[in-house]
């Protein structure tokens, strides 16, 4: 009887505390490319659990809207394929982003632009493909000439259409950041209010980790050890891009898969950039452009928009960082 009331005891105890104390719920999937880790702060783990599952499972669909690799048919591919003035309705999600990709492109100059497809592709750095040798620059210029947000166009409801042979469109820049926002979109509506998706370094945060800020380290692009790290509350989104993931070294020139589209070879203005925005998808495409633009053309824009920090390791390894993240980054 005691050792049943003892029992009892313990498994109230235990049902109290899944229901009543906040903790954290992680899990890891493997989509968009890397390792996604999601983490929920709540005092009701089940419900995380359920939450997390369909969070992923609503990344995996964008993951399939928009690639570009595989066998899975979607209407970005069927662009790519579409011959010239030949419209093609995308799918809405498709739609909103290629308009905000423009809008973005436009903002930042074409640094950032999601029509540089079949020049990516060349460059093989996506496909894991990547040549151990620099593309020719003839066949740089060849490709550069159909690459280009200014070369595609929407002519109806989600209808698109390029105005030049050749033009594909690569959001290889945007849709982590697309597919973590509407990660969290999903969990909010399991009624999560503090959570974290962290996919490969790119992540949303979202609310208070009960009283203490969200730690995130910053990688250092050239060392196995970290940067520093933020500490960062409330809601943020911080993307980092680098040219340390995919490249290959000739000559002892790097060759990485962020180009600049001005001269459609990889960009050689930063090492790494992390951007702290109010969505991923946001600071996904700025932490492209930021890279491309590097620190001394790039700080004053950041310095500049609401919202929006940046810190670089520029060309020489030189650290840079925009005011508002003086106070949260503690270097190692
Ligand atoms: P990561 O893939 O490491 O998150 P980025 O967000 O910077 O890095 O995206 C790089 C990918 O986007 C490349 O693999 C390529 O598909 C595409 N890309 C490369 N350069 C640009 C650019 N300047 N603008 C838009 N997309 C780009
Ligand atoms: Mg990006």
């Amino acid at each position: 009887m005691l050792r049943l009331a003892i029992c009892l005891g313990c498994c109230l105890s235990l049902v109290a505390c899944q229901l009543h104390s906040k903790a954290d719920t992680k899990e890891t999937h493997f989509l968009l490319g890397t390792i996604v880790d999601f983490t929920v702060y709540s005092d009701n783990q089940e419900i995380a659990a359920v939450a997390i599952t369909d969070a992923a499972a609503q990344m995996r669909q964008v993951e399939a809207m928009f690639t570009t690799y595989g066998e899975t048919k979607n209407t970005v591919k069927t662009f790519n394929a579409a011959q010239v003035f030949t419209p093609v309705q995308l799918d809405a999600p498709v739609d909103a982003l290629l308009q905000q990709s423009l809008s973005l492109m436009q903002n930042y100059q074409g640094s950032f632009d999601p029509a540089l497809g079949q020049l990516s592709l060349a460059w093989g750095f996506s496909t894991g493909e990547a040549h151990l040798h620099a593309l020719p620059s003839a066949q740089v210029q060849a490709l550069l000439d159909k690459s280009g947000g200014v070369f595609v166009q929407r002519v109806g409801k989600g209808l698109w259409q390029k105005t030049k042979p050749g033009v594909w469109l690569d959001f290889g820049a945007i849709a982590k950041g697309y597919a973590i926002d509407m990660g969290i979109q999903t969990l909010q509506k399991h009624g999560v209010t503090s959570a974290i998706i962290n996919a490969g370094g790119d992540m949303r945060i979202m609310g208070s980790h009960g009283k203490n800020p969200w730690k995130i380290a910053i990688r250092h692009p050239r060392k196995v050890t970290s940067l520093g790290w933020l500490e960062v509350r409330g809601d943020n989104s911080i993307v980092t891009s680098g040219d340390y993931e995919r490249f290959f070294i000739e000559d002892g020139q790097r060759y990485h898969h962020i180009l600049d589209p001005k001269t459609g070879y990889p960009s050689s203005a930063s090492m790494s950039v992390t951007v702290l925005a109010p969505t991923a998808t946001l600071a996904d495409a700025v932490s492209t452009a930021m890279f491309v633009w590097g620190p001394k053309k790039g700080l004053p824009t950041i310095e500049n928009t609401a919202g929006l920090e940046a810190l670089w390791l520029d060309a020489n390894a030189k650290l840079v960082i925009s005011s508002g993240l003086v106070p949260i980054f503690h270097a190692l």
